[in-house]
């Protein structure tokens, strides 16, 4: 298992990581020619032609966000670990200003505060926000949902108490919740099948929620950033569940 704490997200201007443009071009071979203030990187294609790209990094402020997404992670764990609560830390990920930390006392909740929900539906915002799951159960609709509904969330961390975690970030924000829900019929009548019979009620609801998010990653419309190891049950549900989302908007 890989420790979420080695995962470094670094910010591109414009907003974008620079994971994602490393992956936008489908160019495998790129350099890396100065670290600095900014990195130059040259990117080479298949066919052998050097298309060169500049992209300006503020290192500082990667290191900053770093900080932060260590400093929620450890806020959302060590207090949930003692008390056996869901906690939620905010941070604004275009300032690195920490926004909320919050419970509710709850073990299986957490309430988004008013504060921190004026700047969630604003979309000029890109909000991080991290909670724990003391039962380490994986993103629930209702997170997928949140992530969709709300337009001034830039990623949303789910953090279980056994070290699991789910980065979720909305790529196709307005197709999320069709795609969930024609995801869920499909679930719904793959549970009647002799694949999945055997699985507890508590075995198949994860089995769902790591599935939804699996799937909802493949067919495009968030991206998945995880260390669970996908079992043979989640590949194929989460083949299943794929097809059911993308069929959704066609
Ligand atoms: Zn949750």
């Amino acid at each position: 298992m890989l420790e979420s704490d080695l995962c470094i997200t670094i910010w591109v201007k414009g907003g974008k990581s620079i994971y994602e443009v490393l992956n936008a071009g489908k160019d495998k071979a790129y350099h890396l020619k100065r670290l600095g203030d900014a990195v130059h990187l040259e990117f080479m294609s298949e066919g052998g032609k050097v298309a060169p790209m500049k992209i300006d990094i503020d290192l500082r402020m990667a290191a900053r966000l770093n900080k932060n997404d260590g400093d929620a992670r450890a806020y959302v764990l060590g207090n949930g670990r003692k008390t056996g609560h869901e906690y939620l830390y905010a941070y604004d990920s275009l300032t690195a200003k920490v926004l909320a930390t919050h419970t509710d006392g709850k073990y299986n909740a957490v309430s988004t505060p008013d504060y921190l929900e004026h700047g969630l539906i604003d979309k000029e915002r890109k909000i991080v926000v991290h909670h724990n799951h003391p039962n380490n159960a994986p993103p629930s609709i209702s997170d997928v949902m949140s992530v969709s509904s709300y337009s001034g969330i830039d990623a949303a961390f789910i953090h279980g108490h056994d070290g699991s975690f789910y980065k979720i970030q909305p790529l196709q924000r307005g197709n999320i919740e069709k795609a969930t829900k024609a995801m869920s019929k499909a679930a719904k009548i793959a549970s009647r099948t002799s694949e999945f019979a055997s699985l507890s009620d508590l075995e198949y609801a994860w089995l769902i929620g790591v599935s939804r998010v699996s799937a909802l990653s493949k067919a495009g419309f968030i991206k998945l950033t995880s260390n669970v190891v996908m079992s043979e049950n989640i590949k194929k549900m989460t083949e299943l569940m794929t097809v059911a989302a993308i069929q959704s908007i066609k």
